[in-house]
């Protein structure tokens, strides 16, 4: 992607977002502060928020005259990170059986209102930000679009959602084709294309809907009984990859397969996405394109659980044995993601919730620490590396002056106990107060 492209993608993904309402000066003490991960921590700080955003930080005894008419609020117990950012979640999607029933008999209004709660269960569990990536229904899309827009000008309580519309798949592949050809059409997999022509107008009715970043399937789904090792064809993957990016958007490649996932690579995929069997050539194009990956070691732990009777139908008791078997196995394997940390590819933070349950979202950071990064590495994958990945590294991912304030509070130090940040105590979005457990 060019430096210009990046920039637009940028620009245009900010654009709603600093308008919700919020509470005037708000001056906070701070007992400890990992303001950037890739820093020490701080202690003993004053940061003072104005229109959402962080105007002044300060050491803790800097007291000033000024002060004394901001709102106050006490965190000189707390140990305080920059809001999280989840890559990859589903919010009309609630972790239960019935899915099939429900894809055919929820409307768009249903819908929203169930994206309304779970997206507040993520944003009292510390994301503040999100990344929705879709369905593939008409429905579904209606629902991200309104409750997107609904939050972004503050009239209900949820994460600033990045919304990838629907993902794209060719005809047959993946999400398609599940029901009879009647229902699949009245239910409308808007993300479906065959061929340059056809793609290159489905990413331009995703991003003339509304699509902040774009989702491309690059095989068949963990679902699918026989999946299709590379969805696209290499000039399908080229059209919709340059199409996206002339647009200002970056696109994530969601998929399994080494054939897939270097397809899309090939094509200059910004964000790889799952991807539990790459080979040697894809750690290569990541490192070669400074590709993101972003796994879900969690989801798959939860899904699956410890024990080998728990194949029947799982954790969750609602996905099928064949799947359970081929979730299994990944579990089962090393993760690829411990592989592209040795490879030195960025890693950046991915739950699945829709798979899993939402709010569940912080499991990920113990999972991360397991396979080798530090702590602070793993607080970076959801903080300044996913801003980064998203073009966002201006406006979140870190605490400074001039970015947007979004931040969590924990009890302890997550440097030392990274399941801390399973126990979110108090929760800032663009300087409104959304959770306060303190
Ligand atoms: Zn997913």
């Amino acid at each position: 992607m060019s430096g210009l492209a990046r920039l637009l993608a940028s620009v245009l993904l900010l654009l709603p977002w600093t308008v919700q309402g919020s509470d005037d000066a708000v001056l906070i003490q701070i007992g400890w502060l990992l303001s950037d991960p890739a820093r020490p921590p701080l202690e003993n700080i004053i940061l003072v928020v104005r229109d959402g955003r962080i105007t002044d930080l300060r050491d803790g005894t800097d007291r000033r005259d000024a002060d004394a008419g901001m709102r106050q609020v006490d965190l000189k117990d707390k140990y305080v990170v920059p809001g999280f950012i989840d890559l990859h979640v589903h919010l009309t999607t609630p972790a239960s059986p019935g899915g099939e029933l429900r894809t055919v008999s929820q409307s768009g209004a249903d819908l929203a209102l169930v994206a309304l709660e779970l997206g507040q269960r993520n944003l009292a569990a510390g994301f503040t930000t999100v990344v929705d990536l879709g369905t593939g229904r008409r429905a579904h899309d209606e629902a991200i679009y309104a409750l997107r827009k609904a939050i972004a000008e503050g009239r209900v309580t949820g994460p600033r959602i990045v919304v990838a519309g629907s993902p794209l798949s060719p005809t047959g592949a993946s999400r398609t084709g599940r029901y009879r050809p009647a229902v699949d059409a009245a239910i409308s997999p808007p993300g479906v294309c065959d061929g340059a022509d056809d793609c290159r107008r489905v990413v331009r009715e995703q991003i003339a809907a509304g699509a902040d970043i774009i989702n491309v399937y690059n095989s068949g789904s963990l679902n699918d009984p026989h999946m299709v090792q590379q969805t696209f064809t290499d000039e399908e993957f080229a059209v919709i990859i340059e199409t996206a990016h002339a647009l200002g958007r970056r696109v994530i490649a969601d998929g399994h397969t080494a054939a897939g996932i270097n397809a899309a690579l090939r094509a200059g995929a910004d964000i790889v996405d799952t991807a539990p069997w790459p080979d040697d050539e894809s750690w290569r194009l990541m490192r070669a394109n400074n590709t993101v990956f972003v796994p879900h070691l969690y989801a798959f732990e939860q899904v699956v659980g410890d024990a080998p009777e728990s194949l029947a139908d799982g954790t969750m008791h609602w996905i099928p044995s064949p799947i359970m078997k081929r979730l299994y196995d990944i579990k089962n394997q090393p993760y690829s993601a411990e592989r592209a940390y040795r490879e030195g590819v960025a890693l950046a933070f991915g739950s699945d919730t829709g798979v899993i349950p939402h709010g569940a979202n912080g499991g990920e950071f113990a999972e991360l620490v397991r396979i080798g990064l530090t702590p602070a590495e793993a607080i970076g994958t959801a903080t300044s590396v996913a801003a980064g990945a998203l073009g966002l590294e201006r406006e979140l991912g870190t605490l400074e002056v001039g970015k947007v304030a979004d931040l969590v509070a924990v009890n302890a130090n997550p440097l030392e106990n990274i399941r801390v940040l399973e126990h979110v105590r108090f929760v800032m979005k663009g300087g409104r107060v959304v959770r306060d457990e303190r």
